[in-house]
C-alpha cells in the first residue's frame, strides 16, 4: 500500500509534551501548495502503555473536544506512564465547519475506516489512524456526542464483542469512565467505524454519548473530563484511583430500541431523555407542519426501560431516527 502523505510534527518515540500537527498537503483555490493542519498532542514518560484519544470524528459533537484541548494543556508528563497520543478534532475540516460531515468531500469519519492513502482529505485521515496510530494504541478513546440533530443521555459505550476475554477488557475501561450510563451499544451499521477498526486490531476500545443537540453543557463537560482521566487512570498510564460514581447499566439488546420517523413534520416529545418507558407508550407524537385539523402521527416504544437517545431539532423528517430506548440491565 501507498505510504501516508501526512507528515507528523511531533516525533511519537520522544519523550515529554509535544504539541504540533498532523500535515496533510492540501491543494486548493486559496493555497496552491497549502496544507491541512491538524493538531495533536503527544505527552510521554517511560515505559507504559499508549491510549489513543479522540474528538470531533463527527464536526459539531463538543464533549471531547474540550475535555480534549483541557487534557493536552494540562497533561504533566511527570505524571503518565507510557504515553497519550490526543487528537481533539480528528475530522477537523468538520469542527472547523461545526457541521458533522467534512465540508471538503463530504465524508463521514467514523463510516470510512480503514481510509485510503490516496483517497479524498478524508480518507488521508483515516489511513493514518488506522495505520500508524491504531497499531501503536493499547487503548482507543473516541468522545462522541449526538451532533446537531440528536441528544442522549450522558453514556460510555463498548460493544457487545466475539471475544469474551476482549469484551470484558473493553467493558471494564468503558465502566472505569463512569458516565452516568454505561451502554453496551449496538450499531446500525458498524462497517467503516474506527470502533470496529480498533476491536478487528484487539484494542480495548472504549466510546461515549454524552449529550447533543450541536451543543455541550457544564454537566457534559465535567463528565468527559472526569472519564478521560479515568480511563488512563484505569489503563495504568495516570497514578491514583479512579473517581467512582453510580452509573445505570444500558442495553441495546436488538434493532427494536430504535424509533424510526416514518412522516415529516414538527415533533412533539411525549417523554424526556432518562424517562422510564413501557413497551407501548407513545415517545413522541409527530404533527403536520403544512395543515390544521390532521391528527398526529403517534410514535411507540418497542421495548421497557429508558429514553437514551431523541431526536434533537424540533423539525423531523420521514427516515430520521426519533428516539433510542435502552433496556435497564
Ligand atoms: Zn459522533
Amino acid at each position: 500500500m501507498k505510504p501516508s502523505p501526512i507528515v507528523p510534527t511531533v516525533d511519537f518515540d520522544a519523550g515529554g509534551v509535544q504539541h504540533g500537527f498532523l500535515r496533510l498537503p492540501w491543494s486548493r483555490d486559496e493555497s496552491a501548495w497549502g496544507n491541512l493542519m491538524i493538531p495533536i498532542t503527544v505527552v510521554s514518560n517511560g515505559e507504559g502503555p499508549t491510549a489513543l484519544l479522540t474528538g470531533a470524528s463527527h464536526g459539531d459533537e463538543y464533549e471531547g473536544p474540550v475535555a480534549l484541548v483541557d487534557l493536552a494543556r494540562s497533561l504533566d508528563p511527570a505524571d503518565v506512564s507510557g504515553r497519550v497520543i490526543i487528537l481533539p478534532f480528528l475530522n477537523y475540516p468538520a469542527f472547523r465547519a461545526g457541521r458533522r460531515l467534512s465540508p471538503i468531500d463530504a465524508a463521514n469519519m467514523n463510516r470510512i475506516f480503514p481510509g485510503q492513502p490516496d483517497g479524498t482529505v478524508s480518507q488521508k485521515i483515516a489511513d493514518f489512524v488506522q495505520r500508524q496510530f491504531l497499531p501503536l494504541a493499547d487503548v482507543v478513546l473516541d468522545f462522541h456526542s449526538g451532533g446537531k440533530t440528536l441528544d442522549f443521555v450522558p453514556f460510555a459505550a463498548a460493544h457487545a464483542l466475539p471475544d469474551q476475554e476482549h469484551e470484558a477488557r473493553c467493558h471494564a475501561a468503558r465502566d472505569a469512565f463512569g458516565a452516568p450510563y454505561s451502554m453496551t451499544m449496538l450499531e446500525i451499521d458498524a462497517v467503516g467505524m474506527l470502533d470496529t477498526a480498533a476491536e478487528e486490531l484487539g484494542k480495548v476500545f472504549v466510546t461515549t454519548e454524552l449529550g447533543g443537540a450541536g451543543t455541550a453543557t457544564a454537566r457534559s463537560i465535567a463528565i468527559a473530563k472526569r472519564g478521560v482521566r479515568n480511563v488512563l487512570i484505569h489503563s495504568g498510564i495516570l497514578a491514583g484511583e479512579v473517581v467512582q460514581s453510580p452509573s445505570t447499566r444500558l442495553d441495546m439488546p436488538s434493532a427494536d430500541c430504535f424509533v424510526f420517523s416514518e412522516t415529516d413534520g414538527l415533533i412533539e416529545p411525549c417523554v424526556d431523555l432518562g424517562d422510564r418507558v413501557a413497551a407501548g407508550d407513545v415517545i413522541a407524537r409527530v404533527h403536520s407542519a403544512t395543515r390544521t385539523g390532521e391528527a398526529p402521527v403517534d410514535y411507540h416504544a418497542r421495548l421497557s426501560g429508558i429514553l437514551a437517545a431523541r431526536h434533537a431539532p424540533g423539525l423531523i423528517g420521514i427516515g430520521d431516527c426519533l428516539g433510542v430506548v435502552a433496556t435497564l440491565v
